[in-house]
């Protein structure tokens, strides 16, 4: 059952996203929650009727808005069992699925590594990655492993690659200098990287994308492959047996690259 007639953007913060999935007769489910107010006006001008919120993760800038939202409209709260405290009434865990009301069938991923408690929902055409999966990049380690991001990254992208990927912030023209740093002579990249910098120029978000082409040109989906493998052993400065440990310096990579404090692994 996949009755999706549309998946809007409400910006929320300085660059969050919470995606409203419209499904038949105006039903809809909201992902992540910073934020009440915009997203109950974009309810009322759209006229959607709420019938489920979805939690990737514990952060508060994707859940803050949600006692708020919860007055005013009575629906189930799915997301990790931790977060049952935090208003989830629906705990969800690997392989799990779960349906809506004429909008769509979804199951689930745990997906750890930005955070232990983070989910990605999916179906036959779209996911919602969170802050696991970025356009061109991927979330920061703050809770978890590089391992497990790794393998968090290797179930995403054994997704099929007509899917249409949907992610929690507006992160794409920063990840998307890194990625051309690491990665400068990928063709299929730099075509992207005229397509994202119009879009912002007009206005538009690129926090979603088709997952296949982000396989192509993201470097955390591509640890494996011998031009960014090659890149990472010339930044690390000595050979890489494995992909945890590609996957790893690539992240420290990029937190130098973007003159952060180092986290540890
Ligand atoms: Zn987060």
């Amino acid at each position: 059952m996949n009755q999706i007639s549309a998946v809007h953007c409400v910006p929320v913060f300085s660059d969050n996203y919470v995606w409203i999935i419209e499904g038949e007769n105006g039903h809809c489910a909201i992902v992540d929650l910073g934020e009440a107010e915009p997203v109950l006006a974009a309810i009322k001008t759209k006229n959607l009727k709420p019938q489920a919120v979805l939690l990737t993760h514990h952060h508060q800038d994707h859940i803050q808005g949600l006692d708020s939202f919860l007055r005013s409209h009575t629906v189930p709260v799915f997301g990790h069992a931790d977060l049952q405290s935090q208003g989830v009434d629906h705990p969800l865990t690997e392989n799990d699925q779960f349906s809506i009301d004429q909008i769509a069938g979804f199951s689930v991923l745990e997906t750890p590594g930005h955070t232990q408690d983070h989910l990605c929902f999916y179906n036959d055409s779209v996911l919602f990655c969170g802050d696991t999966l970025f356009t061109l990049g991927c979330g920061r380690l703050f809770e978890g492993s590089a391992e497990q991001m790794q393998q968090s990254m290797n179930k995403l992208k054994q997704l099929p690659d007509d899917l249409t990927m949907y992610c929690g912030h507006e992160y794409t023209e920063d990840s998307l200098k890194f990625a051309l740093h690491c990665d400068p002579e990928n063709q299929t990249l730099i075509r992207r990287a005229k397509e994202i910098k119009q879009r912002r120029a007009q206005g538009e978000q690129t926090a979603s994308a088709n997952l296949g082409l982000e396989k192509l040109t993201n470097p955390f989906l591509r640890v494996g492959d011998p031009v960014i493998r090659t890149a990472i052993e010339a930044y690390v400065g000595h050979r890489i047996e494995n992909d945890t440990e590609a996957f790893a310096q690539l992240r420290h990579w990029k937190d130098d690259f973007d003159g952060l404090k180092r986290l540890p692994d």
